[in-house]
């Protein structure tokens, strides 16, 4: 039986559900072409003998600011270079923070990691280059990026439009755990793990006629299809499957986040061919992802933590600063600096960051994080979340203690390019992932 509600009872019935339904929310957007002056030393290889002349593909920088509240908004800022720097994030953020009221933890910086890039300061300089005249281009460029991204910061926040979310997952099969090869050499005979993660998570962001304005995807592979022989500025397969998508979706932007792709990259790879090949595999998995909607509900949180150096001798730095290897070298003579002035650092600033948006969880981790974290975080976690890695500044290596043990490259060996002291002590596994249990326990 139907009994008839007088609207008084019927406001009564319904104001509770009215106020559980969250303000809408809506995104802004912007993009712009980062490209170096040229001839630009590209950064990443080691091996690179002079600087690069073309450009074969345009390196861009991408935000997506969302808003639903005055205290609730979010501005992701991704962009084709090697990694962010503290020098631009911090900068970044101060503007952001005296112009348009945005506080750290809202601010989400991802670099694609395409090693076919430009110098940036402070730090991620690797390269054989070493001049005055070198240094002198890198901090133009640093400048000049600094003032280009706070700008396109500006141009994302200016209109916001109403959005709905809708997110699922794909994959995609050419990263492989590039570790094998260098196994064998290190640990001859012995069977080793060697994880991959081929996951494609995907997020959509439409207007209200179901038009997609945005779509953020990521993938855990190094961009390095195009190798140390290429000289050509490019975004390499994360520049291609952005692309791609935004082909297939004509009015759209596609935003690219690179996950825990530390000790993964692709196969095959080495030519401009195959880096087209494999960003026309990822946008596929991207478009052909089945997506179902999200509540409109936003919200982000930071915990700081810093990662410890394990301790390192004068003797050790001294012998590398006579070290044949260029790189070397320049680690142990930048050290020897460091400890004459009782500078050394013991440990590195390293901000976690999480965006949530209705069920699912962005996680930001700085660094070049081993696989090993998302497919733990998985475990513990569940689907929902997204592990992202080269977020924020780029400090080098996030082993996981397994790679430690195993030893090489991604295990620490690898942090004198990014001249910092040496490898992380083996509490950083268990720093990072206590970090992250507090900061997911922070969010509603
Ligand atoms: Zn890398």
């Amino acid at each position: 039986m139907v009994r008839r509600m007088t609207p008084l009872l019927l406001l009564a019935l319904a104001s509770p559900l009215l106020a559980q339904t969250p303000p809408p929310l809506r995104a802004g957007l912007a993009t712009t072409i980062i490209n170096p002056p040229t001839p630009a030393w590209l950064v990443g290889f080691a091996a690179r003998s002079h600087p690069a002349t073309t450009i074969s593909l345009d390196l861009k920088a991408k935000a997506l600011y969302l808003e639903q509240s005055p205290s609730r908004r979010a501005l992701i800022l991704t962009a084709d270079l090697l990694g962010f720097t503290e020098r631009i994030t911090n900068t970044l953020a101060q503007r952001a923070l005296s112009k348009h009221g945005l506080a750290r933890h809202q601010l989400f910086f991802f670099a694609s990691h395409t090693h076919s890039g430009p110098a940036v300061l402070d730090r991620l300089t690797l390269t054989v280059a070493d001049s005055p005249a070198f240094h002198a281009e890198a901090e133009a460029y640093t400048a000049s990026l600094i003032d280009k991204l706070d700008r396109l910061i500006t141009q994302a926040l200016a209109k916001p439009k109403p959005v709905t979310l809708s997110s699922g997952w794909s994959s995609a099969p050419f990263a492989f755990n590039r570790r094998t090869e260098q196994l064998a050499a290190i640990r001859p005979g012995e069977s080793l793990p060697a994880p991959v993660d081929h996951r494609v998570p995907v997020l959509r962001l439409s207007r209200p006629n179901g038009q997609p304005l945005a779509t953020l995807f990521g993938y855990a592979c190094h961009s390095t299809v195009l190798t140390g022989d290429t000289y050509e500025i490019n975004g390499d397969y994360p520049g291609y499957a952005q692309q791609a998508i935004e082909e297939a979706l004509p009015g759209s932007t596609a935003f690219f986040v690179l996950l825990a792709a530390g000790d993964q990259r692709a196969t095959p790879r080495g030519t401009l061919l195959l880096a087209q090949q494999h960003g026309r595999t990822l946008a596929r998995a991207v478009l052909d992802a089945s997506l179902s909607p999200l509540p409109p509900t936003l919200t982000t949180a930071i915990e700081n933590i810093r990662l410890p150096f394990a301790s390192h001798t004068r003797e050790a730095y001294l012998a590398e600063a006579n070290s044949s290897d260029v790189f070397a070298a320049r680690r142990g003579k930048a050290m020897l600096a460091a400890i004459d002035d009782r500078r050394l650092p013991l440990n590195t600033p390293y901000p976690i960051q999480a965006l949530r948006l209705g069920t699912l969880t962005l996680l930001a981790l700085p660094g070049e994080v081993v696989v090993d974290y998302a497919l733990t975080l998985r475990d513990k976690y569940g689907p929902n979340l997204i592990t992202a890695a080269y977020a924020s500044h780029l400090p080098g290596y996030i082993p996981s203690l397994r790679l430690q043990r195993e030893g090489g490259y991604e295990a620490g060996d690898a942090m004198m390019y990014f001249l910092q002291p040496g490898w992380f002590t083996d509490e950083v596994e268990p720093l990072v992932l206590s970090a992250i249990q507090r900061l997911l326990a922070r969010l509603p």
